[in-house]
């Protein structure tokens, strides 16, 4: 099995005139389609899926997601059949973007539903008559997020990571990915996470799959809500991929690294402070119209 954990990962430190130091878990170059955070909550997912015997999955995904993106490569991987249930569907009848292109070409059928259905996912009738409607699939929730992915995600945090940082930044989106990292953490390290979301409800998200409380979750910086940018967003992303040559992307990555740059300018962190940003990828999704603005 491709295993991100046997990648050898970079780590990139951050020339900033700062009193903390930034390092940055480069992620985003374990692999061009399932970078980032993403084959890790994908990976005991598919050791599942082929334990019990399923050799097809399925699951949920917006125009652009990135999971829709992964979840198509490592089906096409281990040599899984794979569906891919899509937000819209009005897209039906457009030309695929390359999110979506790609995903079909490696395999995934896609289906395009109504927004409306599309809102009833995780309701337990709708996904009964689903399981009924695809018994041989194995079913992967929207964003890939379940015990198995947190499972997964606290392998993102190797020993030395534990050691060597006092703060670990991540951006959140369903709240798997910052779950696993808190899951993992040393009891010395504190959590903080950037949502792309707005709105509160990630916290007790996040409580459904942790007991710990060192860690946060603000959404200060997700620019009006998902996929939502503004000017300054765009012009600080721009600028900071220009000064220190990581690529980002605005859905999420940006929006962390917007925040993170505000706090540390504001004092937030204790001076010091060792702080460790975890680079989720996601770059596959950068050819956003948005990206262009
Ligand atoms: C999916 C994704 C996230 C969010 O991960 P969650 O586990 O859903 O919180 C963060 N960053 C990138 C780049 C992603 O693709």
């Amino acid at each position: 099995m491709f295993d991100p954990i046997a990648q050898s990962v970079t780590y990139q430190k951050l020339r900033l005139d700062a009193p903390v130091t930034v390092t940055v878990k480069r992620l985003d170059q374990i692999h061009p389609q399932i970078s980032g955070n993403k084959f890790f909550k994908l990976k005991y997912n598919f050791q599942e899926a082929q334990q019990q015997g399923f050799k097809k999955v399925l699951t949920f995904g917006g125009a652009y997601s990135n999971h829709i993106a992964a979840t198509a490569y490592a089906a096409h991987l281990f040599g899984f059949a794979s569906v891919g249930m899509i937000r819209g569907e009005e897209l039906k009848d457009k030309t695929l973007n390359p999110t979506l292109a790609t995903a079909q070409q490696l395999g995934m059928q896609l289906h395009f539903v109504s927004r409306e259905q599309y809102r009833q996912k995780d309701q337990p009738e709708y996904l009964a008559a689903l399981k009924q409607h695809y018994p041989e699939h194995y079913l992967i929730p929207e964003g890939g997020t379940n015990t198995l992915a947190i499972q997964g995600c606290k392998e993102i945090l190797a020993a030395e990571d534990r050691h060597n940082y006092d703060m670990i930044c991540c951006a959140v989106g369903t709240g798997g990915t910052i779950s696993g990292l808190i899951e993992a953490s040393a009891a010395h390290q504190s959590v903080l996470g950037f949502s792309a979301l707005k709105g509160d409800f990630l916290k007790s998200e996040v409580e459904q799959w942790t007991t710990k409380k060192n860690w946060k979750i603000t959404d200060a910086y997700c620019c009006g809500g998902y996929a939502k940018t503004t000017p300054a967003l765009l012009q600080f992303m721009h600028s900071f991929e220009a000064e220190h040559r990581i690529p980002l992307e605005q859905v999420y990555t940006a929006k962390m690294m917007y925040g993170l740059m505000d706090l540390i300018q504001q004092n937030y962190f204790p001076q010091g402070s060792r702080i460790l940003v975890i680079h989720t990828g996601g770059l596959q999704g950068r050819h956003r119209d948005e990206y262009l603005s």
